[in-house]
């Protein structure tokens, strides 16, 4: 082998092997690279602390990161305020970290309703196959409170990371009752979020971009 062949071969071996896969993943994970902090350190190193030291909300730290996130086009999101009461609403508030996730996760629910159905489906299809599920119903995302499983630290909805979705049927509680989809929880995961069914009380409803909290 001459020189040429071997440099090739080593530049090729290390963007194939060294950069690409790490590189890809990342980009595959997060749009901008938010990877999914452990733990409420990290937490409040990437999103910020949403306290002041008496334990009020700090409105600056509100108005600087806590946004409405709008769904991708085509779909059509409520609120639930009871099982059969559904408010429409323009999108969830969350934090502003999360707001590419969120648009991710949702175009791929929306792919994967889409595909489900077939035959190249309208948006009026894909939207009644998602409502027929109850996929388009939240219970919430941004709350400041302190978490209900443990009320000496802030619930990661005080954060504006955690969303609940389809609360009348997801409960938090035990045993594990849900009519998520399993689909569904693997496609929040993809992007980088964990979900509740694990909790040692399970609330399935929920899912949250952390881990260790
Ligand atoms: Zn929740």
């Amino acid at each position: 082998m001459n020189e040429r062949v071997v440099c090739f071969l080593i530049v090729k071996l290390y963007f194939t092997n060294s950069l690409k896969l790490p590189f890809m993943d990342i980009i595959a994970t997060n749009n901008l690279a938010v990877t999914t902090p452990n733990g409420y350190s990290e937490i409040n190193t990437l999103f910020g602390n949403p306290a002041n030291h008496d334990g009020t909300l700090n409105k600056a730290w509100e108005a600087a990161n806590i946004l409405v996130a709008e769904p991708p086009a085509g779909w059509k999101l409520y609120y639930q305020n009871s099982p059969g009461s559904l408010i429409p609403v323009r999108g969830i508030a969350m934090h502003r970290l999360l707001k590419d996730s969120f648009t991710q996760v949702l175009t791929d629910i929306w792919d994967y309703a889409k595909n489900q159905i077939g035959n190249n489906a309208s948006d009026d299809l894909v939207r009644n196959w998602l409502h027929d599920k109850r996929l388009d119903q939240t219970g919430g995302g941004f709350n400041y409170r302190k978490s209900s499983g443990n009320n000496t630290v802030l619930s990661l909805h005080a954060y504006g990371i955690a969303i609940d979705w389809d609360p009348a049927h997801n409960p938090h509680q035990k045993p594990l009752t849900k009519t998520l989809p399993d689909w569904w929880f693997d496609i929040w995961s993809t992007h980088g979020w964990t979900d509740g069914r694990h909790f040692n009380t399970p609330d399935p409803m929920h899912v949250q971009f952390a881990t260790g909290a």
